[in-house]
């Protein structure tokens, strides 16, 4: 049984039937004959699917707003903010594929010679519930308008809002069959991944996880794209204007309760402007507001699990324990609901559980650095290496410091946040491929050389 549980009460939404095998067997059977006819539309005509999916979202933005809020507590305005990116990646896909995906001409002996860019099949999107419309459609455009088919396996905490994502391709007439969702308990994806009618797999999701995914798709030789945990450094210089760097970095730390791979996680700042930096950054943390989520001025809404909090603050404890201190929050919130202040540690230091593992919650780390090698080095030490933010004011130098960062995204004074134009994707445990840009839409194609004589 898959249960859907409002995390701002506790309270039990709805609860659905996993689907049988043989409903499975019948969506997989479906799925590869809609994409056989969908390969063959012409991509300026399978863009039209993408227009109209946007219109869609747009269209019901305040029912699928109020869906992820209801079952994953993130709040109204930012839920909202999620169905505009949504619907503004299927516009840049609409017009952007075609040019993507266009032939490419290559020089070579041949009388002719040139790339294509031919759809995989069927792919297996295995979703997250943090961003739970945001992390499909960033998979799916690009990768319907490529030709390709989807299997949706989302997170069994938003079975709600996976089965709006279905009603969104239906209502914008994709194929019958093409975009299937599956209510699955996560023991039954091995042997879907295994099947030989899909294709290839995608995975957004933690790093334990991807580790797990990659080792069946890699028996199984399939295609996958790994976009995993992250403990994103935010890297704050002597030179930096510290009162923006302190004001972005509270969105960059807390929005989405925190729950986001790319928050900022570790706040690395040169000792020099230390003080100044946590003073400002304390100020800034102090005035969000925790509350209802369906409210629209609340910052702060519950977190998505119970489990989940229960493992932040785990790992708050064991931090204080080791020296870290609690500059701000730092206790679960009393009464219903899985709420966890927004919480600032300082003086973390690299064996702190805070600076070595992902927190996923509204947890910030401060770590105070002598320099700018130093703040790299231990940008650098951590098993992940999913984006960085570098503040400072010299740009030939943060130029150069970018290039030294392990990361799949430097943002020089700015926070780290996917954008459809440029690709999105992470280095070590932080997963491999890449979404978005020209870069994502290629990864779900064969790219297939026609050579002429
Ligand atoms: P998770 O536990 O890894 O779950 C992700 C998905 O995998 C869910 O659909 C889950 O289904 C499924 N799953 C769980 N165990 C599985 C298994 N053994 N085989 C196949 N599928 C399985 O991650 P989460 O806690 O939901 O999400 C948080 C993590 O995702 C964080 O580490 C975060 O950094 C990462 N994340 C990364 C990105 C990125 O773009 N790099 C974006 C967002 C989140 P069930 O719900 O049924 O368990």
């Amino acid at each position: 049984m898959i249960v859907s549980v409002n995390p701002a009460t506790g309270a039990e939404l709805a609860r659905f039937q996993a689907h049988s095998s043989e409903q499975v067997n019948a969506a997989l059977d479906a799925a590869v004959a809609a994409q056989r006819a969908w390969r063959g539309v012409p991509i300026a005509e399978r863009v039209g699917l993408l227009t109209r999916m946007a219109g869609v979202l747009r269209a019901g933005k305040a029912r699928y707003a109020a869906l992820i809020t209801a079952e994953m507590g993130k709040p109204i305005v930012e839920a909202e903010a999620e169905i505009e990116k949504c619907a503004g990646t299927c516009d840049f896909y609409a017009e952007a594929a075609p040019r993507f995906l266009a032939d490419e001409v290559v020089e070579s002996n041949a009388t002719e010679s040139a790339v294509v860019f031919d759809p995989l099949g069927v792919v297996l999107a295995i979703m997250p519930w943090n961003y739970p419309f945001w992390q499909f459609f960033r998979f799916a455009a690009p990768a319907l308008a490529a030709g390709n088919g989807a299997i949706l396996k989302h997170a069994n905490n938003v079975p709600q809002c996976a089965l709006a994502i279905e009603e969104v391709m239906r209502e914008a007439g994709c194929p019958e069959g093409l975009v299937r969702t599956l209510l699955l308990d996560a023991s039954e994806v091995a042997g879907i991944i295994a099947d030989d009618r899909i294709a290839a797999v995608t995975l957004t999701g933690s790093t334990q996880v991807g580790s797990i995914v990659a080792a069946q798709a890699g028996r199984a030789l399939k295609k996958q794209v790994l976009e995993l945990g992250g403990s994103d450094p935010f890297i704050v210089l002597a030179d930096a204007d510290v009162a923006a760097a302190a004001e972005v970095a509270v969105k960059a730390r807390y929005i989405n309760v925190g729950q986001s791979c790319v928050n900022a996680k570790r706040f690395i700042v040169e000792e020099a402007v230390a003080d100044r930096f946590a003073e400002a950054f304390k100020a800034n943390v102090a005035k969000l507001r925790m509350g209802d989520p369906t409210e629209r001025d609340t910052n702060i809404g519950p977190m998505a699990r119970a489990n989940l909090r229960d493992d932040l603050h785990a790992q708050v404890q064991r931090s204080v324990a080791a020296g870290a201190e609690v500059v701000i929050g730092g206790k679960p919130v009393d009464g219903p609901g899985f709420y966890y202040p927004a919480t600032i540690l300082d003086h973390v230091r690299p064996d702190h559980v805070a600076f070595c593992e992902e927190t996923f919650g509204p947890v910030a780390a401060i770590i105070r650095v002598r320099d700018a090698d130093e703040a790299i080095e231990l940008a650098n030490q951590t098993e992940f290496g999913l984006g960085a933010a570098l503040w400072t004011t010299d740009l030939a130098r943060a130029r150069d410091l970018a290039r030294r960062i392990d990361a799949g995204a430097v943002f020089i004074n700015g926070m780290v946040a996917s954008d459809a134009r440029l690709p999105f994707g992470g280095i070590k445990k932080s997963g491999y491929g890449r979404e978005l840009g020209s870069y994502g839409i290629k990864e779900f194609t064969n790219i297939k050389t026609v050579w002429i004589g």
